[in-house]
């Protein structure tokens, strides 16, 4: 399968039940590939009534038929076979991402690569998920604990990486034997249709994984607040996050937030200063920016501050900007002219607060796309809006301290607390910081590593909950005590036990 040379539009539908069917509206919309910023998919426009259908389908299929009777063993084979197919097919949905995301294609198509490796460790997961026996500490009891699914998960997702923010909901989901409507972005929702195909030719049954497609809010505050909704799995941004959450609360749904960020690379004078400086390009230039770990303040050691900066301004003066499939490009567009729009508002009102442009900081016109140029703010206060608030653009944000102590609390004074970078070559200040800091992930002398065993998520206003490692699939059960009583004798219906 290749999409070279593609001329007529893409026509996808939505996924529910098992069928391909367009929305109750019978309305669509057309997707963009931020590049050419022209269309090249059409998809459902859709909405409440297709959640409705879309949750009675989950619901359904956790309760009676084959996925509600399949062992755990069971489980896991299918999503093996899922991970072999995704393999087999990862350079199309690499391709797919790109065309409607913007972002890389080699990154796109090496994440597809790793993908599998999701569904692989999340089935190794399931075939061990157990409960436990309890020693009681009453008479003639006998007492085990059950690892139930929390039942149908409805996962809401943001543009920068749909498949793989996928993959940490819906691989702990399916472990635990949970069924699930899929929302993706608005923006990006062709990769998750292509995938819906895979999950279908796996074999999983019909409603255990069902995709809905819409134009806007729409499908999203339909699942957020469905009382036939259990767990609601959601990635995007912190202000949607608390509304999503607000919406689930009334229905005590469960639910896992994966928001925002405003990541600190923390940089102390005896660090590798071309090691640091790749990985300060890593955690703010890879990705045009886009990610909710980027590291988007540069926290220095004053007596350092120009020689890392500078190092860092000639690296970004060389990066490449162009068609995110040429395998030369290393920055594409952003994703859109909304994104677009915010990002050079926002660089805009750094200026006006005192930060100085060291680099970049105008929108390109010689390409003349949605591109932003890698920019580089230096003279930033921590107070001011661009040190405290998320771009999910291509801009760093430099900050000069002078102490450790300082340093902590810059890194720390924001409302976030995703990630964090510490650059020292002194293991004993490494460990302090790792301490120290309060984000979710911290990285030594590296940058913008993840993988399916590593527990990922934030403090503070970067969310609630855990994706990824063995402990994510506790997002996605209910444990059940069960209490045998072993002798058959009549007990004292006043006291408790
Ligand atoms: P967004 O918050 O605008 O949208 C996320 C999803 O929510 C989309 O599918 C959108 O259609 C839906 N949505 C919008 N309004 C809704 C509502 N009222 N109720 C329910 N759903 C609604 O985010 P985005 O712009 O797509 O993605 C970028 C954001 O995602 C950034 O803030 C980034 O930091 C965050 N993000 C976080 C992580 C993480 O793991 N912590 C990973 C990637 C991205």
């Amino acid at each position: 399968m290749t999409l070279d040379n593609q001329q007529d539009l893409i026509n996808y539908e939505l996924f529910i039940n098992g069928n391909w069917t367009s929305a109750r509206s019978n309305s669509r919309y057309t997707t963009e590939n931020p590049y050419t910023q022209c269309a090249w998919a059409t998809v459902p426009d859709g909405g409440a009534a297709d959640v409705d259908l879309a949750v009675d389908a989950a619901r359904a299929a956790l309760m009676r038929g084959p996925w509600a009777t399949l062992t755990n063993a069971g489980r896991a084979q299918l999503m093996r076979r899922l991970a072999d197919l995704i393999e087999r097919d990862h350079v199309y949905l690499g391709e797919i991402e790109t065309r409607d995301n913007g972002k890389l294609l080699r990154e796109m198509t090496s994440q597809m690569a790793y993908l599998p490796q999701w569904y692989r460790y999340f089935a190794g997961v399931a075939e061990t998920l157990c409960g436990e026996t309890i020693p009681s500490d009453r008479p003639n009891f006998f007492i085990y604990t059950r690892r139930e699914p929390v039942g149908v998960v409805g996962a809401i997702l943001p543009w920068n990486s749909p498949l793989l923010l996928l993959a940490w909901k819906l691989a702990p989901a399916l472990a635990a034997g949970c069924t699930m409507v899929i929302k993706p972005s608005d923006y990006t929702p062709a990769s998750t249709l292509e995938f819906a195909k895979l999950v279908e030719e796996a074999g999983f049954p019909p409603g255990v994984v069902n995709v809905v497609t819409g134009s806007g809010p729409e499908v999203g505050k339909a699942l957020a607040g469905h009382p036939g909704i259990d767990k609601i799995a959601f990635t995007g941004s912190t202000s949607v996050g608390v509304q999503v959450g607000h919406a689930a609360i009334a229905q005590m749904t469960r639910m896992s937030l994966e928001l925002g960020g405003k990541s600190a690379q923390v940089v102390f004078p005896d660090a590798d200063l071309e090691a640091t400086a790749n990985g300060i390009i890593a955690g703010i230039f890879a990705a045009t920016g886009q990610t909710c770990i980027a590291g988007s303040r540069l926290l220095v050691h004053e007596s350092i501050h120009d020689e890392l900066v500078q190092r860092v301004i000639d690296r970004a003066r060389t990066i490449i900007m162009g068609d995110p499939a040429a395998p030369e490009t290393e920055m594409g567009p952003v994703a859109n002219r909304r994104q677009l729009e915010s990002v050079m508002a926002m660089i805009d009102e750094a200026v006006s607060d005192g930060a100085i442009i060291a680099h970049g900081g105008q929108e390109d016109s010689i390409l003349n796309g949605l591109f932003v140029p890698p920019t580089v703010l230096t003279n930033v206060h921590p107070g001011q809006h661009i040190a405290q608030e998320e771009v999910f653009g291509p801009v760093l944000a430099v900050t000069k301290f002078s102490t450790e102590d300082e340093a902590i609390r810059l890194a720390n004074g924001t409302k976030y607390g995703l990630a964090a970078g510490v650059w020292t070559k002194d293991v004993q200040r490494a460990h302090r910081m790792a301490a120290a800091l309060v984000a979710g992930t911290v990285w030594v002398n590296s940058y913008r590593a993840a993988g399916p065993g590593v527990p990922f998520g934030g403090f503070k206003m970067s969310g609630l909950g855990r994706e990824n490692g063995r402990e994510s699939v506790f997002e996605y059960v209910e444990t059940k005590s069960v209490w045998i009583e072993t002798t058959g004798a009549t007990r004292d219906p006043f006291n408790i036990g």
